[in-house]
Order: structure tokens, then sequence, then C-alpha cells
């Protein structure tokens, strides 16, 4: 069965606070996008992928990714992370029966293991994506005060890529978006339908850099393996 990945990257990274795009930051002298679509390039499932960029970025994003075998097309992202999703949708094959894979180009050093991983639980199970334990108590709070703490044995943090059927992932984002409802995430969309969705173990190192502190942690992480190499 075919597989094809998106990889989202259009999202302006305001959380950031950085001039440019997030996906096109630098770290290592290669921008996160960059380090993102190399895993894909490497994971031995993926047969071609489609970066979806800010639109003023889209001839820096193809002449970044211009060596990469497996790049299909770089398009323009939308507003949302789901308008930005479904335009990578649209350059899928009409009728393909195969695995779509859809990555936060922020998860930049995702490990290509764990791209088949998921791939593999998505050809099986219909969806799948990677989890990771949460470490920390999670209360839920409201006007200041907690209202309930949550069993934290029964939590886990969500993470891309995230892998469907093509027909299950297009039929569920189009439902989702005729009802008006706010994505975070892809599974979301699925788990509404009904479809099992398939939890397989995530990487920390597949973190998703958002905030100053995870850009930090990414230059440490860089910096000690290049000291170990
Ligand atoms: O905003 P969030 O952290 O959920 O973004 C996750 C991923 O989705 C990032 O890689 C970001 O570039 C992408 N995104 C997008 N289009 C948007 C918003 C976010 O491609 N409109």
């Amino acid at each position: 069965m075919e597989t094809l990945a998106i990889l989202v990257a259009a999202g302006r990274g305001e959380r950031l606070g950085a001039a440019r795009p997030k996906a096109f930051l630098e770290l290592g002298g290669r921008a996160l996008l960059r380090w993102a679509a190399q895993a894909f390039e490497r994971a031995a499932t993926v047969e071609g992928f489609v970066a979806v960029v800010p639109a003023e970025e889209a001839e820096t994003a193809r002449e970044l990714l211009s060596d990469l075998s497996k790049l299909r097309a770089v398009v323009a992202g939308g507003a949302r992370r789901q308008d930005s999703v479904r335009a990578g949708l649209a350059q899928v094959p009409p009728g393909f029966d195969g695995v779509v894979l859809v990555h936060d180009a922020a998860r930049a050093f995702v490990e290509p293991a764990l791209i088949d991983a998921v791939a593999a639980a998505a050809r099986e199970s219909g969806a799948a994506l990677p989890v990771l334990a949460l470490v920390d108590t999670v209360k839920r709070v409201r006007d200041g005060f907690v209202t309930e703490t949550l069993d934290r044995s029964e939590l886990f943090g969500a993470q891309t890529p995230q892998g469907f059927r093509f027909a299950l992932l297009e039929r569920a984002c189009r439902e989702a978006d005729a009802q008006g409802l706010l994505l975070t995430d892809e599974c979301m969309a699925v788990e509404r339908t009904g479809s099992p969705v398939r939890a397989v173990p995530g990487s920390a190192r597949n973190r998703k850099i958002t905030t100053p502190a995870d850009l930090q942690w990414a230059e440490a992480l860089l910096r000690e393996e290049r000291l170990s190499a």
C-alpha cells in the first residue's frame, strides 16, 4: 500500500515571536522544514511528500527542498491548520487507496522509524498516531479554580505524524468542516466518525517546537549530538 505524507508548515509561529514563519527558522544551519522533510525522505515506507507553506514562502521552500527526491509539490496553506491540511490533501491523486501521513513540520526531529511505525499501524487499523504519556498531574481549571483532577494513567499527549487511509481522512475532514469544527489534529476528525484510531509509542525527540524554550531544547539536543558524534 502506497504512503504519501503532507508536511504542514504554514503556521506563523507567533508563539516563537520570530520575524519569519517558524518552519523557516534555522537549527544547526538547517530550516525546521528541511529537518522534517529529510526524515520523510529517509523513511522507507514513504513514497512522496507535499509541503504546505505560507504563500509568500513557496519559492523559498521549493529551493530548500529541491534536492529531495520524494518531494511531490509545495503548495500554499490556509488560515487554520485544518485549511493547510486540506490544501495538502488536494494534491493527493483522486482515488488514491493508500495511507496519508500528516505531520507538523515544527516536529523537526521526528525519526524515520517512528514515521514507518505510524504508517504500518495506519495501514492495519485505518488510523494511527504516536502518543506520549503525560508526566504532570492534569487539572481542569475554570475561572482560576480547579474543578477536577483527571486520571493521568489514561492521558497521553498526541504527536504527529498521524496516518490514515486516504478515503477515511478525506471524509472525516470534509464532515468536520461542514460541522464548523476547529481541529487541532486530524485524529480528532476521524474519532468523530467512530472509526478506531490506534495509538503507538511516540518519542521525546519528536517534540513540537513552539516556544523559545522548545527552540533552546532543540539547540541543546543538536549540541549534545555533535559532541557525542
Ligand atoms: O499551531 P500549531 O502548533 O498547532 O501548528 C502545528 C503545525 O501546523 C505547524 O507545523 C504549523 O506550521 C502548521 N500550521 C499550518 N497552517 C496553519 C497553522 C499551522 O500549516 N494555518
